[in-house]
């Protein structure tokens, strides 16, 4: 499979390229050149088939051409280490828990399958593969934890010193072996911009290969097609259409879910929710495409002003607004209709959801109410509603007990490299050999 820029059609690369690049050099997103249509065959023995059977078959669909099959096999297993159960909520309403993996959210599906995949594209590779990740809190998490202990691979995390949560904090800095994690004192910005002069440091390039495994990387956002597929072959057969609804902010995975239409899978309908950063309902409802500033709100890691993906959702339409407005409806919550829809959806079947997930709910209850009896519906829960304690807490009045895993990362030794945010210092480090004293 070859990828092209969404700035410009003409400008191909490999797979390998584009997983190392990350973005365009044009700063386009980069999207396959076709996409490919699984087989009646596989449709209709989908609702047999286990997750990772689905895995194997849909990558092997996809990269067939640059993977063999035991890598296509290491990869999904990877990747699909842990499941992504369907549950029934109301009538014709299922919420697909995609938060069972190391960090608790849906990000670790592309964070596993990305670092699978450069271990394996990077394996002849005689400089040194590094990721480089500035984050301010989840990110870091996700990426540190899907590439722990994956072989030819060293992964930098750096967070500005004070501002992450402790919770946070500890799932990234608490790993050791591969996972280096860098406390800077500033703030985020001062993060990227050290991770920034680091990949214009024509040098540095030379002795290492550095990358990025950010969240617009193709590695990152194929994979979360995966899922679409296996709740979908699990839900009951009903002769009704089917919608999702995804509560987004970057809108990737929405765009996975696309991505799965795209391929057969029958979804008759999308909703993309979002809180009142709404610039894509906004755009779905009429307006033209805009950008505006964030807004904070309880949902933050929805918290989003300028979605990096819009531009591949419309590829996805082939730059057909019409079509994609037809296709995607959009809705919008603040945080008071997400608190009142937790409370009520607690009260009525004791389901505890999180602040994100709520916003998929609503999104689907509301199409569902427009249009009744025509669909069955499903919504993205992408994260344990323990990773948003303290709303959840304070909205339903109760104290959630923190799920063991999480509580593992708080047993563990924070162990970290403090620095300045001065670029020479950084520089320094990328150059000498940390993980050697740590195997
Ligand atoms: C990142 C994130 C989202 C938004 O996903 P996008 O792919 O950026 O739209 C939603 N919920 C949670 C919990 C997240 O961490």
């Amino acid at each position: 499979m070859n990828f092209y820029s969404t700035n410009n059609p003409n400008h191909l690369v490999s797979l390998k390229e584009a997983v190392v690049k990350g973005l365009a050099p044009d700063q386009g997103l980069y999207m396959p050149v076709e996409i490919p249509v699984m087989s009646e065959e596989f449709f209709d023995k989908l609702p047999e088939m286990t997750f990772k059977e689905i895995g194997y078959e849909v990558i092997g669909t996809l990269f067939g051409d640059e993977l063999s099959n035991e890598q296509i096999k290491e990869l999904v297993d990877h990747t699909l280490a842990f499941d992504a159960p369907l549950v029934e909520l109301e009538h014709d309403i299922f919420s697909l828990e995609l938060f069972h993996g190391p960090t608790l959210a849906f990000k670790d599906f592309g964070a596993r399958f990305c670092s699978k995949l450069m271990s394996i594209l990077m394996a002849g590779e005689s400089r040194k593969v590094r990721v480089l990740v500035a984050t301010s809190g989840d990110t870091g998490s996700a990426v540190a934890n899907g590439f722990f202990k994956v072989e030819g691979v060293e992964v930098i995390v750096l967070y500005p010193k004070g501002k992450v949560s402790e919770l946070q904090e500890k799932q990234f800095t608490t790993l050791g072996e591969n996972v280096m994690a860098i406390e800077v004192d500033g703030v985020f910005d001062d993060c990227q911009t050290l991770v920034k002069q680091a990949f214009l440091d024509k040098e540095l390039n030379e002795k290492m290969l550095l990358t990025s495994a950010n969240s617009i990387n193709v590695a990152r956002w194929i994979p979360q097609c995966l899922y679409y597929f296996y709740a979908i072959s699990r839900l009951p057969k009903s002769g009704k259409k089917i919608v999702v609804s995804v509560p987004s902010g970057n809108f990737g995975n929405l765009g996975a879910g696309i991505l799965a239409e795209r391929m057969g899978l029958p979804i008759a309908q999308f909703i993309a929710s979002t809180n009142i950063n709404k610039v894509v309902p906004d755009f779905l409802g009429g307006s033209p495409f805009a950008s505006k500033p964030s807004i904070g709100t309880i949902s933050n890691s929805m918290d989003v002003g300028n979605p990096s993906n819009f531009y591949r959702l419309l590829a996805l339409y082939a730059n057909n607004e019409k079509l994609f407005r037809e296709k995607v409806k959009g809705f919008y919550f603040d945080d008071a209709d997400t608190r009142n829809a937790m409370i009520k959806v607690r009260d009525a079947s004791g389901y505890i959801m999180d602040p994100h997930g709520t916003v998929g709910y609503l999104g689907l209850r509301n199409f569902m109410k427009m249009n009744p009896g025509e669909y069955i519906g499903i919504f993205l829960e992408t994260a344990h509603p323990a990773k948003f304690k303290s709303v959840v807490d304070e909205t339903l009045g109760i104290d959630l007990p923190i799920p063991d895993r999480l509580k593992e990362f708080m047993k563990g030794e924070k162990q970290i490299l403090e620095m300045g945010n001065d670029f020479g210092e950084f520089r320094v480090f990328l150059t000498t050999d940390f993980t050697d004293g740590h195997r």
